[in-house]
């Protein structure tokens, strides 16, 4: 059985990582196919090739020379080329690209030439087979991800070829125009290509030793995690754990395949397995990790014998719905609802929200407050054992930390709290330090 391998942007920023890689693919025969990520940065200041492809298309379509804008993407392929001493040229490849840019080809094409170049390169070094993601990974009519059609076809061409590289982020639409998945969407390709090929598991190569209880951003050095659950995953990945992308869970999910977070910098490291269900497995701590987001805004609504009035929520969340405003969270009291959706939905149309808010449910007071971070704290522990909610709560308010809101969802496998976006990331070292170093 095989094993589907993606690498990240860092991974093959350059000739060196791609040296690292390629070891990496040759130390295991069952590592099959490679799902690779367009070149990222090199230092901390450097520029991913996926932006500076949508930086040329931007150049382009505002009349710049095709050949001087899309200078700095091929220079970063012909140094990898030349470093790694290939007998390639993507000279052809160059040229077509020209030629779509001047026919109007769209920032989707643009950005996934990313991809579609690196996988080339890759599948060259390698001696792997490429097969363009444009010809397995397909959108439906309505730019939704097909994922029958896609398993289906994907499937029978890996069925004939037992080693290839398919590159991340990217399928084609009905017409035959390419699309891209959202930013990180390589994560997704892999969990795709898992599927399809009946992988017994997904590897996912980046630049962390798996992942970590908090972002290594804002804790310093935080404990990793060994095993987590997809459930504990998505709830962590969808508050903004920035490893994984959101949905790349899904399609392995699916089919139980479980996906091994390993770092290309030190492949010897377990990094993080994230399995179906780990009702056997021991954690090390309570909790498995805090994750969480800024630029949330509350919808905050009093009206007296609020809960009695027959249709109350159901008339709110339309208001909401017409407006294209999605509840990210809702924590009700008697006669309180606030209603937690993403600050950025609101852009434009705050004043017609309010106005059909007053005339729709006739609250007695009614406030967006803006400026609120959620943050969940994560941990499938939590069910079995009591006062988790009271340890968080008492480092916020030990840190002086005003706590706006509460939600524990109904699997309590999480808790998540709206404070102030002053307070985010101090938020996230107290919580951090309540439950992994006092344990430790
Ligand atoms: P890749 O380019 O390999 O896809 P990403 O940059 O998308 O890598 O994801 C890895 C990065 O995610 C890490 O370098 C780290 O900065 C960030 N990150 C955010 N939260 C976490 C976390 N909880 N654990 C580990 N890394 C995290
Ligand atoms: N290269 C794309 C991005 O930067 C996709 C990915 O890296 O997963 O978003
Ligand atoms: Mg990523």
């Amino acid at each position: 059985m095989s094993k589907v391998v993606k690498f990240g942007g860092s991974s093959l920023a350059d000739a060196n990582q791609f040296k690292k890689v390629a070891e990496i693919i040759r130390a295991d025969e069952e590592r099959c196919y490679i799902v690779p990520s367009a070149p990222g940065k090199r230092f901390k200041d450097d520029t991913k090739v996926t932006d500076l492809l949508y930086q040329c298309h931007e150049r382009v379509s505002a009349g710049e020379d095709f050949a001087k804008a899309f200078k700095p993407v091929r220079e970063r392929y012909d140094e990898i080329i030349k470093e790694l001493g290939l007998k390639l040229s993507l000279e052809d490849e160059y040229v077509k690209i020209g030629a779509a840019f001047r026919d109007g080809a769209n920032s989707d094409y643009a950005a996934s030439r990313g991809e579609y170049l690196n996988g080339i390169v890759l599948a060259n070094y390698l001696g792997y087979e490429f097969v363009d993601a444009a010809k397995g990974i397909f959108f439906d009519s309505k730019g939704e991800f097909d994922g029958d059609i896609t398993n289906a076809c994907l499937g029978a061409i890996l069925e004939k070829k037992p080693r290839a590289v398919i590159p991340g982020f990217y399928g084609a639409m009905p017409d035959g125009s390419i699309k891209t998945f959202s930013r990180g969407g390589s994560d997704f390709t892999g969990s795709v290509v898992a599927k399809a090929a009946g992988a017994k598991l997904y590897e996912n190569w980046t630049d962390v030793s798996g992942f970590l209880v908090a972002d290594p951003r804002i804790v310093d050095k935080p404990a990793g995690i060994e095993v987590i659950t997809y459930s504990e995953l998505r709830e962590l990945s969808y508050m903004g754990a920035g490893v994984l992308h959101e949905d790349a869970i899904f399609p392995v999910r699916s089919a139980n395949i479980p996906i091994n977070i390993k770092n290309t910098n030190a492949p010897s490291d377990p990094g993080t397995l994230i399995v179906p269900s780990a009702d056997d497995m021991s954690a090390k701590y309570l909790i498995t990790g805090i994750a969480g987001k800024k630029e949330f805004s509350a919808i905050s609504i009093e009206k007296d014998r609020m809960n009695s009035e027959n249709g109350f929520m159901r008339r709110l969340l339309q208001v909401l719905e017409n407006h294209g405003i999605f509840p990210e969270h809702m924590p009700t009291g008697i006669d309180t609802v606030s209603v937690v959706v993403n600050s950025h939905d609101l852009d434009g149309q705050r004043e017609k929200l309010t106005q059909r808010i007053r005339d729709v449910v006739r609250p007695d007071h009614f406030e967006i407050i803006d400026g609120l971070a959620l943050i969940a704290v994560v941990g499938r522990g939590m069910k079995s054992k009591k006062g988790t909610a009271t340890r968080v709560f008492a480092a916020l308010s030990h840190a002086d930390i005003n706590i706006r809101m509460i939600d524990q969802g109904s699997s309590e496998l999480n808790i998540i709290v709206g404070i102030d976006e002053k307070d985010f990331e101090n938020a996230i070292r107290v919580i951090y330090d309540m439950f992994i170093l006092s344990e430790e």
